[in-house]
């Protein structure tokens, strides 16, 4: 059988009660043959980099002292969950750490020039660390746990801070970790991490544990990977606004990809790529509550074509029109207005056009001020503040007709504008005001997904609910 990568992110081993958790829930999964990927304990990477930062700044000394907190943490965990000698070798591997880490910073102190590849390898401690302490607790629990030095796996470019994956990382993941698992071991390694063709320490970018999770994955063909966060999978919609917000049961990598750009607790695109590419299934579990529901994302094909999936929505989005006689029946001034937000540097996110104006949104706007005199050369410009982007994802709406007239006729008191049927078809969506979003969020939710006597998207999903 194909392994199942499991991923466990900083909050998930914050404290001891965490830790045990996670024990639990490799426990639970052994018979799935798991391959655990760990970040560093929540908050450490931070700390790390903000060591370095004192380094850079000369005071090497202070940049040691301040991570005794979080080498702290570590210990206590080891102390509540390990037998005396396995957390007497843990201390060692701290103490050790910490010297190691000294070292780097007297050099960082001394020649700030070299702190790239320095600071990736004074960061890669934090995952070192979390990944020796959870193989240690696993055999505590009776678990077939050994400890791998991801470095060895996920070879990467030597863009540190940044770096890319190279291909040698398959047939090394694989020749790593197939031995372990075809004599029944667990291994367990650290996400984020990694090394040059040289040996050199490098880090793949914040967040990276996830890339990690995926990257192994490919690379052993693993039957799932899983995310385990602290929520519980994807949300219809932010649970701080919709209060019978539901975990969606499977969504397609393109829905994914979609409710990620709304910051929905939700992996990053780019980071699940190597998954998509070999289409294994990605699934995003709550750690705090093994049992519960989770999301499942998969490709498109095995996506059940539900209508609607979620409903999105971003705030403090800036909106821009700009309209000119001049554009009718003319060629090259979409271009040169689009020139305007590259030279200063903005990206823009939904674009609408009619015959004689295109209105952009743009949801960082502190390059307006240099930004509007350039539009003004090209017609007039209006701008409108503190609007919040709605979106409705669902791949049903490539081919359901009548969603469109559902949701406007439920809000057609509130002023829509830029309403966009989005390019991919798996969305739909439009402005309103920020002082408006909530009511609408919560007026759409209810016709979308509670509302049981309503027409097709509510009933789908729930058809949907009770096969998954
Ligand atoms: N520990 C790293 C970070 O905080 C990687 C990760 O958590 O995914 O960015
Ligand atoms: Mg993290």
């Amino acid at each position: 059988m194909n392994p199942t990568i499991m991923k466990f992110g900083g909050t998930s081993v914050e404290d001891a009660s965490a830790f045990r958790n996670v024990a639990a829930i490799v426990s639970a999964g052994v018979a799935s043959r798991p391959v655990v990927v760990v970040s560093a304990i929540a908050g450490f990477t931070n700390a790390l980099l903000a060591s370095v930062q004192k380094a850079i700044e000369g005071d090497a000394r202070a940049a040691t002292k301040s991570l005794d907190h979080d080498l702290r943490r570590h210990i206590s965990i080891a102390r509540e969950l390990l037998k005396a000698d396995s957390c007497a070798a843990f201390e060692l591997t701290i103490a050790v750490a910490r010297r190691e880490i000294r070292q780097l910073h007297k050099i960082i102190a001394m020649h700030p020039v070299t702190h790239p590849p320095l600071q990736d390898e004074i960061v890669a401690y934090g995952e070192q660390l979390c990944s020796q302490l959870l193989a240690a607790v696993l055999r505590e629990n009776q678990l077939a746990a050994r400890y791998v030095d991801a470095r060895r796996c996920l070879r990467t470019d030597d863009s540190y801070g940044n770096a890319g994956p190279v291909p040698e990382t398959a047939p090394a993941t694989r020749a790593e970790l197939l031995p372990l698992l075809e004599s029944s071991r667990i291994p367990v390694l650290g996400g984020f991490i990694g090394s040059t063709g040289n040996g050199v320490t490098t880090t793949l970018g914040r967040g990276g544990s996830d890339y990690s999770a995926a990257i192994i994955g490919a690379a052993l063909d693993a039957r799932e990977i899983q995310i385990w966060t602290d929520v519980s999978g994807v949300l219809t919609a932010d649970p701080r606004i919709v209060n019978k917000a539901r975990t969606i049961p499977v969504l397609s990598y393109q829905e994914a990809a979609e409710l990620a750009y709304f910051g929905a607790k939700v992996l990053h695109p780019r980071t699940i790529q190597p998954a998509i590419d070999r289409r294994i299934p990605v699934r995003v579990c709550n750690s705090r509550a093994a049992d519960g529901a989770s999301t499942l994302i998969v490709a498109e094909s095995e996506a059940a074509p539900q209508t609607v999936k979620a409903i999105a929505h971003k705030n403090g989005i800036t909106t821009v029109q700009v309209s000119s006689a001049r554009m009718l029946g003319a060629y090259g001034f979409l271009r040169a207005l689009f020139e305007v937000f590259d030279r200063h540097r903005t990206a823009v996110d939904v674009v609408t056009t009619s015959e004689v104006s295109v209105s952009l949104s743009i949801d960082d706007a502190s390059a307006l001020p240099e930004l509007l005199p350039d539009l003004e050369q090209l017609g007039a410009v209006e701008v409108e503040e503190h609007r919040t982007i709605i979106s409705i994802i669902g791949e049903g709406l490539r081919n359901t007709p009548g969603i469109a007239a559902r949701v406007f006729s439920e809000i057609s008191d509130i002023n829509v504008t830029m309403i966009s049927v989005g390019a991919s078809s798996v969305n739909l969506t439009f402005m309103v005001e920020e002082s408006r979003a909530a009511e609408t969020i919560k007026r759409l939710h209810y016709v979308c997904f509670e509302d049981e006597r309503a027409g097709s998207a509510a009933k789908i999903n729930i058809a949907e609910e009770a096969i998954a």
